[in-house]
């Protein structure tokens, strides 16, 4: 444990120092507040006594100094003075002080003192920990509660979140914005024809094939509900959002999932569903127009026949910006 000794009378220091060896403790002695604190800084000490009267700083101001230079930490600090009037203990306490004793004080009230202190300060250690160890839990758990529990992969809170931030940055930085929206075709039949367990390891499938297919660090897909996937493509044009939603497709495709059921193909097949906007200055209104335009766009490849992408725009050829509805863009077969 190490004790720094903030005194301006050399005979008192010296016994105070002494005594304080002499019980296995480490003493650091300073003769005056500024260099009291410098020596604070330095040696981070378990404890300090610290005298009142001295010259330049007091005692009071150097309490407080220390108290600031902590902020959220403590060390217990205990005063050690030749004044005996109520108010200055008063003073001591407010100034950030844990005790005041009044020399000459006796060894043994010292040590009872400071074993005190050094309880406390374990309480205050024993706390640092379990607040160590919340802070870390929730960490984890915010990154768990931004994860869908069965794919692994977003979630739809982090979908909302991520839509939010991306479309403002975009709108910041005027460029276009896309979002896939992603269905599995004909997925009943296949739960009803292969069991939940079979449909649920399809899903990871699926999700793990999606997330391969978008090479951007700021991409995003997300298990968006039950069957459905969303990606969020950020700086991504037309033709950049129908070349990774085709290359979505044909992944899956390509990953030959057996599905007997289906009346498109003998394997799991996606349809996609894909809205392309630049974002207006300061007009988020538009969000759930854009993933209404989306859904529209993935019940026309529906429509069409599954296992195909459909996607509108609202820009002609970026950066230039068509106000108004969706335009559809055609499907790059
Ligand atoms: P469509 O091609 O028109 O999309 O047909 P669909 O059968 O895929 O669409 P529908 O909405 O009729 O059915 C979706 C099915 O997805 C119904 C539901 O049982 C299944 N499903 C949704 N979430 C899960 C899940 O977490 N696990 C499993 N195994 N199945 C799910
Ligand atoms: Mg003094
Ligand atoms: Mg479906
Ligand atoms: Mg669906």
């Amino acid at each position: 444990m190490k004790v720094l000794v903030i005194e301006d009378t050399v005979t008192s220091a010296t016994v105070v120092c002494n005594w304080l060896t002499n019980v296995g403790l480490t003493a650091f002695h300073a003769s005056d507040g500024e260099s009291g604190l410098e020596m604070f800084k330095r040696e981070r000490p378990d404890l300090v006594l610290l005298d009142v009267v001295m010259p330049g700083m007091d005692g009071f101001e150097v309490a407080r100094s220390i108290r600031q230079i902590e902020k959220d930490d403590w060390t217990p600090i205990i005063f050690l003075s030749a004044r005996a009037d109520e108010r200055d203990l008063q003073r001591a306490i407010e100034s950030g002080g844990d005790d005041y004793l009044i020399k000459p004080v006796s060894e043994i009230v010292l040590r009872a003192k400071i074993n005190a202190m050094r309880r406390m300060a374990q309480m205050r250690d024993s706390l640092r920990k379990v607040k160590r160890k919340l802070e870390k839990a929730n960490r984890e758990l915010q990154r768990l509660s931004a994860l869908d529990g069965l794919t692994g992969i977003a979630n739809r809170r982090c979908f909302d979140e991520t839509l939010l931030r991306e479309w403002r940055r975009c709108s910041r930085s005027s460029l276009p914005l896309s979002l896939l929206v992603i269905d599995v075709d004909l997925f009943k039949q296949f739960n009803d024809h292969y069991g939940h367990q079979m449909g649920d390891e399809c899903l990871r499938n699926v999700a793990r094939i999606l997330e391969e297919t978008t090479q951007r660090p700021d991409d995003m897909v997300s298990r968006y509900g039950g069957e459905e996937f969303a990606a969020i493509l950020p700086e991504t044009g037309p033709e950049g959002a129908v070349a990774v939603a085709e290359a979505m497709r044909a992944g899956v495709e390509k990953s030959r999932i057996d599905h007997a059921r289906s009346s498109v193909a003998p394997m799991v097949t996606i349809s996609i569903g894909v809205a392309i906007i630049v974002p207006p200055h300061d007009d988020e209104a538009g969000i759930p127009a854009l993933i209404k335009a989306a859904d529209e766009a993935l019940y026309c490849a529906k429509d069409a026949g599954r296992n195909q992408i459909r996607a509108v725009s609202t820009v002609r050829g970026t950066p230039d910006l068509v106000v108004g509805a969706f335009r559809r863009v055609p499907h790059s077969a």
